[in-house]
């Protein structure tokens, strides 16, 4: 068995989508959410599992339950994947690649990070791995040294990608007040909100494709494209970690274009 491990957890997208994976590919497996209230618990719940994925607020604490910490994980110190092989757990990070998957071909002059807290770690770990210069700013501004090669924001230097990588979005707020967010809008050619639309409505595969194809904006989209500015949501980058960790669960046996393609049929 497989699953998402994390708290709150009811409203996970990862069950629809590893199960409709592990259905088109004809898998016998099966994969659940599962509530944990202590990490504590993890060796007991990991012992009935070959896989899992997790979720706030475990993905740095789950790493000393790990016999191996695999690639850029090690440096972000967070995973959001499990997958249990030779009688040793190895974690990995996925969203940081599912993150960078979503900029597809696009050239990136540089990035301000929006947001001090675990996914602009593993974003700015990523960005800069492709040599994309990283700024960052952030409400609880002493959060900003402990990120390696990051430089604070500076007011009226130019930014090309603007990543919203805070929760401020799911208390209906935009990160920044309205007119300062337009001001460091008005140089970049591209926006990021990690936040997607509300996906309370997703029961069944066909809800998820409809959801996909016909998402609202999130409020910081929407802000963005009243500033005329390009923008991606975070559901995107959902579905390529979730693709990403399912290669991993299937040990490669198809390729992430493979696994993309039941998702982002070529002829949807
Ligand atoms: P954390 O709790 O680790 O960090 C939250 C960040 O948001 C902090 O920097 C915090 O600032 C800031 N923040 C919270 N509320 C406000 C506010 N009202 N105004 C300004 N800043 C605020 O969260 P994560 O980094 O794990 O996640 C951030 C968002 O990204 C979440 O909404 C999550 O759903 C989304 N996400 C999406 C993924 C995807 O696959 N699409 C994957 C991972 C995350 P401070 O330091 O001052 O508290």
């Amino acid at each position: 068995m497989f699953g998402v491990i994390g708290n709150p957890i009811a409203h996970s997208l990862s069950p629809l989508i590893h199960n409709s994976l592990f259905s088109h590919f004809s898998i016998q497996e099966h994969y659940e959410k599962f509530l944990l209230l202590d990490s504590k618990d993890f060796p007991s719940l990991l012992s009935k599992l070959k896989g899992a994925n997790v979720t706030l607020p475990y993905k740095e604490v789950v790493m000393q339950y790990c016999d191996e910490v695999v690639g850029i994980a090690k440096e972000i110190g967070a995973i959001n994947t499990l997958y249990h092989k030779e009688g040793r757990w190895r974690g990995y990070n996925t969203d940081a690649q599912g993150f960078y998957l979503c900029l597809e071909e696009r050239e990136i002059k540089n990035a301000l990070i929006l947001g001090a807290g675990g996914s602009a770690r593993a974003v700015s770990v990523v960005l800069q791995k492709h040599n994309i210069p990283v700024s960052m700013l952030n409400r609880s501004a002493h959060k900003i040294s402990t990120f390696s090669g990051v430089s604070p924001y500076e007011r009226g230097r130019e930014y090309d990608l603007v990543i919203n990588a805070t929760s401020a979005g799911l208390q209906g707020e935009l990160p920044l007040e309205s007119s300062h967010l337009q001001e460091i809008f008005s140089s970049a050619t591209l926006t990021f909100d990690l936040i997607y639309p509300s996906s309370l409505s997703v029961k069944t595969l066909e809800d998820f494709l409809q959801f996909l194809y016909k998402r609202e904006d999130t409020l910081f989209c929407s802000f963005s494209k009243k500033c005329k500015i390009s923008t991606i949501d975070g559901l995107d980058m959902l579905c390529y970690q979730a693709f990403l960790a399912f290669e991993i669960f299937c040990e490669n046996a198809y390729s992430f274009e493979e696994i993309k393609q039941v998702f982002y049929p070529k002829d949807r």
